[in-house]
């Protein structure tokens, strides 16, 4: 089995079950706001947020739109899409109150702990490379209680460029003292860090619990199912 020095690992949906704390927060929010109001219930507009908000994010994957851009849109859209009244208004509020719940999940994907507790004393230097927004990143670490197990954070926003683009493959690289055949990027997006880390020769551990369909032909160094596969692997 192959030795690196340096683990970059993705933290949302990765490590931090980002899907589940988010839908609690929203969930909470969409009651305090009084939103079946307009929906016929909160999958109803859960599923309307979900759709487009995944658009969103490939085009700010693909730095085609900003950040407040993102935020204002994903909130309103749902409401326009069911004409409620004042959707620009009502949507900036469900944004603001959502910002003060989403830091707060505690909730981990299966075995991340244990497996963080494996990792740890065997690697010098273990990375957080992510997408997320600075603010809410250490944060959600911290509630979720893995901010010790890091070395870092590397995080898009402090850049300027997202996963995939290769400046902020390079730029981890320099901040772990590192080239690219000592590191292995570890990450559930396949688009985002697998093909983002592959592009600047780093080897890649595509996470997909889901056993999605790999997307390209190119296959990923590994694939697993479970994050309890990487004591295998690293
Ligand atoms: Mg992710």
């Amino acid at each position: 089995m192959k030795q690196y020095d340096v683990l970059f690992i993705d933290l949302d949906d990765t490590l931090y079950d980002f899907s589940s704390n988010s839908r609690d927060a929203y969930e909470e929010v969409y009651a305090l706001l009084g939103y079946d109001r307009y929906f016929d219930d909160f999958q109803h507009y859960y599923t309307l947020y979900m759709d487009y908000n995944a658009q969103l994010w490939v085009r700010y994957a693909a730095g085609e739109i900003t950040r407040d851009y993102l935020n204002a849109e994903r909130y309103t859209h749902p409401l326009r899409v069911v004409g409620a009244p004042d959707a620009d208004a009502l949507g900036a509020r469900f944004w603001h109150e959502s910002m003060q719940r989403l830091p707060l999940g505690k909730r981990l994907m299966p075995h991340a702990r244990e497996v963080l507790d494996y990792l740890r004393p065997r690697y010098h230097k273990i990375y957080i490379l992510s997408n997320g927004f600075t603010e809410l990143q250490a944060r959600k670490m911290q509630s979720a209680g893995i901010g010790h197990y890091f070395d870092g954070m590397i995080l898009s926003e402090d850049i300027g460029v997202n996963k995939p683009h290769p400046d902020i493959f390079l730029h981890a690289l320099r901040v772990a003292a590192t080239t690219a055949d000592k590191a292995i990027m570890v990450g559930d997006n396949f688009e985002v860090d697998i093909e983002g880390a592959r592009g600047v020769g780093i080897d890649q551990v595509y996470y997909n619990p889901l056993g999605k369909p790999l997307p390209s032909e190119a296959q990923p160094t590994h694939v697993i199912g479970s994050l309890l596969e990487l004591k295998e692997i690293l």
